[in-house]
């Protein structure tokens, strides 16, 4: 086999590893990026951008669906799943081809292959290319895959996983979901907008339970209202294929018909294969692989980022994960603060969060208040007809300190980042109400919430009502 020389390989293309790459290769760095399957890893390929490409669908058929309201007549509204199926494939073949041209623009080597460690400094790569790459650094990038479990494999005919129902270009009339984690509520609330009995089958006590209390219940209220069945503390001992369908085995409950299954339940870090041992490396109990600050593992010159170091799965963390690493590996710096990562949860109703809810401010020990600011006293949400939600900061009394924030309803995800600059800039509530937000906006309920949180609402009636005799 060929050996090619690099500065810096990196193993995986996924938004960890290709943000490395372009990182590494513009400071200066001979670069290889090595992927043995697409371009864009989970994220553009079965992650992110294909839930929500078919999010999006089911937004548009919410507007038609409601577009009496606003006066709009429309007829009888139908939809042809097989052509929103065509139009996400080529959406991700787009972006992919994207990607592509960017990476070569900056000058990175694609290597199409699976990667394998012969030693810390050289990799062997076997697939379309088969070459050994020798690399003075290497970047482990390899992300996760949905976790099986033996009770109930999935035979992507019935039961599928996360990445398999994204090839459906038919819809089934039930749906029984496994798991009421983010991933499985966002599958809950598209299929269920596209007319699909949705029953979510959850062991804990709450859906999206990671995500606190009060989420989990403005969640679960909003879910029910439009029809999806949440079944919690129940446990799934199997599924019995029938002739025309699936029976789901419960414990200590009765079986659950239905037409097809997704299994939901958490993913698998992606280290098989690599033959960590012969680069000196382990993982640790969760599977995953242990960084430092700088992202770098036990074996110097050796780094990991993204899911498979298990940390915070989510695509923009394992891209700053990236940046970190390369900066490092090329004598630069650069840092990741945990504390500003915002989570959006694409459900409709939208949810988003930053930083730290009430309880969990207060149980760290602060003299932590919330403003909850409903979109139901907001100008905007009310001409767009979208008043569902709420925007909320948590604030430390003493200091002023923005210590969390949570939204949910229309452009939650959007809404937040506003917060995560602002914790992660260690910004104070003074900064949100005296920064002029434009009207009318969404923008708008920061302001407002932060008030809320000191008591002085401009927008919502107080709390405690001045009496007559005080104004005197
Ligand atoms: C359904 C779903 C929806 C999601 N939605 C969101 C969302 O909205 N927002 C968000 O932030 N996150 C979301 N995520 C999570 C997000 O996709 C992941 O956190 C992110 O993709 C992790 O990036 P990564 O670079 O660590 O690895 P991955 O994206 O997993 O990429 C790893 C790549 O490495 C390749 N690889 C593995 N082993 C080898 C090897 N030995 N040799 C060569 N190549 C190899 C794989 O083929 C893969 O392409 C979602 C995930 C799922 C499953």
């Amino acid at each position: 086999m060929e050996t090619k020389q690099f500065d810096i390989a990196i193993i995986g293309s996924g938004p960890g590893g290709y943000v490395a790459a372009i990182k590494a290769s513009q400071n200066g760095a001979r670069v290889c990026l090595i992927e043995k399957e697409y371009l864009g890893g989970v994220c553009l390929n079965v992650g992110c951008i294909p839930t929500k490409t078919l999010l999006a669908h089911a937004h548009v058929m919410n507007v038609v669906q409601s577009a009496a309201t606003f006066g709009i007549e429309t007829g009888p509204i139908s939809f042809d799943f097989a052509k929103i199926h065509a139009r996400k494939t080529a959406i991700i073949s787009k972006i992919r081809k994207n990607l592509e041209g960017l990476l070569t623009a900056n000058h990175i080597t694609i290597l199409k292959g699976k990667a394998s460690f012969s030693s810390q400094t050289e990799l062997k790569v076997q697939g379309e290319d088969n070459v050994i790459v020798s690399a003075k650094k290497i970047i482990i990038a390899t992300g996760s895959v949905p976790t099986d479990v033996p009770a109930f494999p999935c035979d992507h005919k019935r039961v599928f996983n996360s990445s398999s129902i994204l090839e459906w270009s038919s819809l089934p009339k039930t749906l029984a979901i496994i798991g009421g984690g983010y991933i499985g509520c966002e599958f809950a609330s598209l299929y269920a907008a596209f007319g699909v009995r949705v029953t979510i089958l959850e062991a804990l006590d709450a859906i999206v339970s990671l995500q606190g209390k009060q989420i989990s219940d403005a969640l679960t209220r909003a879910f029910v209202k439009k029809g999806i069945n949440i079944n919690t503390k129940v446990y799934v001992e199997g599924i019995d294929h029938q002739e025309d369908g699936l029976s789901i085995r419960l414990k200590d409950k009765p079986p659950i018909q239905c037409e097809r299954a997704l299994v939901c339940v958490g993913r698998k870090i992606a280290t098989e294969g690599l033959d960590l041992n012969k680069a000196g490396l382990n993982v640790d109990s969760k599977g995953a692989i242990s960084v430092n600050e700088h992202m770098e593992t036990a074996v110097p010159g050796i780094y990991a980022i993204g899911d498979v170091t298990g940390k915070m799965l989510l695509a923009h963390v394992a891209s700053h994960q990236g940046l970190v690493a390369s900066s490092h590996a090329t004598g630069q710096t650069a840092h990741i603060n945990y504390d500003a990562v915002p989570a959006v949860i694409f459900t409709s109703p939208e949810i988003a969060m930053v930083g730290m809810t009430l309880e969990q401010a207060t149980q760290a020990g602060h003299a932590a208040t919330i403003g909850t600011f409903p979109f139901l006293a907001l100008g905007k949400s009310v001409a767009s007809g979208e008043t569902e939600g709420f925007a909320q900061v948590v604030i430390d009394k003493n200091t002023g300190a923005i210590l969390g924030a949570q939204a949910m309803g229309e452009q939650a995800g959007t809404l937040i980042g506003e917060m995560s600059l602002a914790i992660h800039n260690e910004l104070t509530a003074e900064s949100i109400t005296e920064t002029i937000h434009a009207h009318p906006t969404l923008a708008e309920a920061w302001p407002e919430a932060t008030l809320m949180a000191l008591g002085m609402p401009l927008h919502f009636p107080p709390k405690h009502p001045r009496t007559l005799s005080q104004e005197v």
